[in-house]
This record gives C-alpha cells, structure tokens and sequence, in this order.
C-alpha cells in the first residue's frame, strides 16, 4: 500500500498547494478489487499520512470513518467502467461559474481539448446518479456550488482534469471582466 499513499500524499499535496482544496477539503480515491480506498473524512489532503486512507469493500470492516462522499464515489465506480480513480475538489472559479450557468463551456486550448463542455448537476437527493451519468460521458463534472469530481485512470489524471478545468474556468472569468470593461 506504500505506493499507493504515496500517490495519494503527491496528488493530495498538489491540490492543496494550487489552491484546488482548503485546508480540510476534498477528497480522494482509487478502485481497489470489488471496492476502493478513499481518504478519511477530515482529513487534510495536503498532509496525507497512512492513518488518513480507508478501504472500503465486500466483507470489509472500515477501520476509520471514511470521507462522507464515499457513495457518491461508489455510484461513479459501479456507473464508469473506466473510472479508475476520482478526485474530488473545490476549484473556486468553476464554483463561482457553477453558480452562475447551467455548463462550463472551456475557450482556451486545453480546456477544450481536454474537457469539451462540463456538465454541472444540482446538489440534492438524486446527486449521486445525476453525476454518476455524467461522469459516464465527461471526465469531469462540477456540482452546483460545491465542486468537481473528475474521474482518471489515475489520481494523476484526475488531477490533470480538475487543474485543466480550474485554469479554463479563471481564464473564462477574466474574459468576462474584460468584456465588461470596455
Ligand atoms: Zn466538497
């Protein structure tokens, strides 16, 4: 298991550092056989220690209480067969855009390149199929208000699409204070 902390302390350590999480936000995890291991809930992403990850699995007992989002990590397991790895995050410009539109819609290069058009879904009770679907079709999506949740074949890749949408969603923001300013 130590190289699989050590991928989730180096990703964890990233998305704190580029401001992707607060200091007790966020959440993560990998497919691990009929289950997966996830961070804890608490714990700090940017100082991930062995303490901080669960398994969680047929016939498995948690040994600490793991992240809150832990169903909606299992409904986008059993929904995207390619989902290997999730990461879960608050890029404050997409939230702010989430709020404000149905869709992200990337104008610079790699955003669309990489991510196309993000969906966003509600937050409320049918939250975990709504993104679950979406995830199917999109690597990453953002729930109204709250953040993204992007699925890889690796944290890395994760990674990748939720500081891709992160950069695509501040360069939307300044094309809009521009646009307003003249
Ligand atoms: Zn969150």
């Amino acid at each position: 298991m130590s190289s699989v902390l050590e991928g989730f302390q180096q990703v964890g350590r990233d998305l704190y550092a580029a401001g992707l999480v607060s200091s007790h936000g966020g959440n993560m995890s990998v497919r691990q056989g009929g289950g997966l291991i996830i961070t804890s809930h608490g714990s700090r992403l940017g100082h991930l220690a062995q303490g901080d990850l669960v398994e969680v699995g047929p016939g498995l007992e948690p040994s600490i209480e793991p992240s809150m989002d832990l169903a909606l990590h299992q409904a986008i397991y059993a929904a995207a067969s390619e989902a290997a790895a999730i990461v879960h995050a608050h890029p404050r410009h997409a939230i702010a855009l989430s709020l404000a539109g149905e869709e992200i819609r990337p104008q610079d290069l790699e955003g669309e390149h990489y991510l196309g058009v993000v969906p966003v879904v509600p937050r409320g009770e049918k939250l975990a199929q709504a993104l679950a679907d979406a995830l199917r079709r999109h690597r990453i999506v953002v729930v109204a208000g709250h953040g993204s949740y992007a699925r890889g074949e690796s944290l890395w890749q994760a990674l990748q699409w939720t500081s891709v949408l992160e950069e695509s969603a501040e360069v939307l923001w300044l094309l809009r204070a521009l646009s307003e300013n003249t």
